[in-house]
């Protein structure tokens, strides 16, 4: 199934000039989104995960139908305020100013395989950021996915763990 047709690009969303990747289409599309999920479970199993962590918010929608499918458990990655109790953040640069993303202490055992999932892969910060943020409390970083990648963006480049995604955009 060609899973690209089932992805929308918006052009000048959030900002003009940006084309804009959007997988409302493809998740309203059952079989679309199974295929999606299953190629998914297929390229994170060499990664031999313990755990799924998902990237707010549609690393969510990415994680949460595969952790089940692979019957693990998911956690949450989110931006600061979000998550109740007590909490770890990690704090990373932006182009301007920085940005702070947490987990839920706990959520992850010393040790344990955690591999992180979100929907597209751009310069590659936010994935990185998450990786030092489960590394922090212990987790080993077993792997990376997302359904997309803007390849030109060498977003990979930045990330010291294996990375895999399912479509490529030049
Ligand atoms: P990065 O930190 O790699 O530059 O940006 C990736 C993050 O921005 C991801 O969490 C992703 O959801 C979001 N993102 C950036 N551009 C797009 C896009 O074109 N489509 C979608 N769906 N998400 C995007």
């Amino acid at each position: 199934m060609d899973l690209k047709a089932h992805i929308r690009a918006v052009p000048d969303f959030p900002k003009p000039g940006i084309l804009f990747y959007d997988i409302s289409t493809l998740l309203a599309h059952p079989a679309a989104w199974k295929e999606t999920v299953d190629r998914l479970a297929k390229v994170i199993a060499p990664f031999k995960p313990d755990l799924l962590a998902g990237i707010e918010s549609r690393g969510f929608l990415t994680a949460a139908p595969l952790a089940l499918e692979l019957g693990l458990g998911f956690l949450m990655v989110r931006k600061k305020g979000k998550l109740p109790g007590p909490t770890v953040p990690y704090t990373y640069d932006l182009e301007y100013g920085t940005d702070t993303v947490e987990i839920q202490e706990g959520a992850v055992q010393p040790g344990q395989r955690v591999v992180i999932l979100d929907d597209l892969l751009a310069t590659g910060g936010t994935l990185s950021a998450s990786v030092e943020l489960l590394r922090k409390v212990g987790g080993e970083v077993a792997g990376g996915a997302c359904i997309m990648e803007l390849s030109f963006l060498k977003g990979r480049d930045k990330l010291d763990i294996p990375f895999e995604s399912l479509l490529q955009y030049d």
